[in-house]
């Protein structure tokens, strides 16, 4: 089969090869993928920026949809034809402490498609049916294919964050995370919820509209985005600031623009040492939180969800690219020109 594949880390050393069909076990069951979907991170693995060992050679994705191809001798809850799509964690112990109180992706033996196994970029990847979902049949493959990412706005803005309804929430960074948390927080209730971006982020502040945005902001030194924050609890500032950005300047301005009391969550990663003052975070009495990836539930109820018609993702998918248009796609992430784009091998 044609699959992408990561075989140096060293900035580049990618390309479509031809190898085997992955082999499945008792409990897995083979995918025969329809759609998957770029992350942000790919073109961080592609460009070797990554703090983690990626185990090379190694075929990168983990956005992704399809059907059952063939199922493993213990698989009973399963049939060929099946569609499907999976969480990221393809490897865990199930054992551990974390294991067992549904923490399984912070599991030390945890390996991600694309990350630590090999991924989706390919016709064919193997699957173990304890982490598969059935794709509602309202739902395309290609918009499956999208269900990761909106997981991960659920976990933020739902699970970890508490979003409410009436309340005001700040999102930092209009990429396809920061869409989809805004989206989340519209469906949350949240009356007010303001999209920052910066230059050469227009388009997509755009977008943003349709995504549950209720106001825009560029932040390009024109204004102060205090004068934003004071619009909300009578002076105080935002309930909850989303920062889907991830560098030090705004974990600083998410310091500024949250009320007292209220809650940063930090969803983007910026691996940068952070060189500013954190003492905002006590004189205001603010929670600042991290959010990483999803679990079994939140899967089930982000394909209600999108079952329901609620997660319209038309405006945000905007290119559709063959297999071997990989590097064409990373070029349109990269260049902020494509939100998400898919492959279809
Ligand atoms: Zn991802
Ligand atoms: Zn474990």
């Amino acid at each position: 089969m044609r699959a992408v594949v990561k075989y140096k880390r060293e900035d580049g050393n990618t390309e479509v090869r031809d190898v085997p069909v992955p082999e499945i076990e008792a409990s897995d069951v083979l995918v025969k993928v329809a759609y998957i979907g770029i992350c942000g991170s790919d073109p961080h693995m592609y460009h070797n920026q990554v703090s983690y060992p990626m185990a090379v050679p190694l075929i990168l994705g983990h956005e992704f949809s399809g059907t059952i191809e063939k199922v493993g001798a213990n698989v009973t809850k399963w049939k060929v034809g099946d569609r499907v799509t999976s969480e990221t964690h393809a490897r865990f112990c199930g054992e551990c402490v974390l294991c067992k109180t549904n923490n399984y992706r912070f599991c030390r033996e945890r390996k991600g498609y694309g990350f630590g196994v090999d991924g989706a970029f390919a016709e064919y990847v193997r699957v173990p049916e304890r982490i598969l979902h059935a794709v509602p049949d309202s739902v395309s493959l290609r918009d499956a294919s999208c269900t990761e990412p909106v997981c991960v706005a659920y976990n933020v803005v739902i699970a970890k964050t508490g979003v409410k309804a009436g309340d005001s929430v700040a999102v930092l960074g209009p990429g396809p995370i920061g869409l989809l948390c805004a989206h989340m927080a519209k469906l949350a209730g949240a009356s007010n919820i303001a999209v920052f971006g910066a230059p050469g982020d227009e388009k997509r502040l755009e977008i943003a509209k349709q995504y549950g945005a209720t106001e825009t902001h560029l932040l390009d030194g024109s204004s102060d985005p205090k004068n934003v924050a004071a619009k909300f609890n009578g002076g105080y500032g935002f309930d909850s600031v989303i920062d889907a950005a991830g560098p030090t300047a705004t974990l600083k301005l998410s310091m500024e623009l949250v009320m007292p009391a209220g809650v940063i969550n930090k969803v983007a990663w910026g691996p940068k040492p952070v060189d500013i003052s954190l003492d905002p975070l006590l004189s205001k009495g603010v929670t600042l939180q991290g959010s990483f990836s999803h679990s079994w539930d939140i899967w089930e109820k982000v394909l209600v969800i999108m079952g329901q018609g609620q997660m319209p993702l038309d405006a945000l998918i905007t290119h559709k690219l063959p297999l071997e248009g990989w590097k064409e796609g990373f070029d349109l992430i990269e260049s902020r020109e494509g939100l998400k784009v898919v492959l279809k091998p």
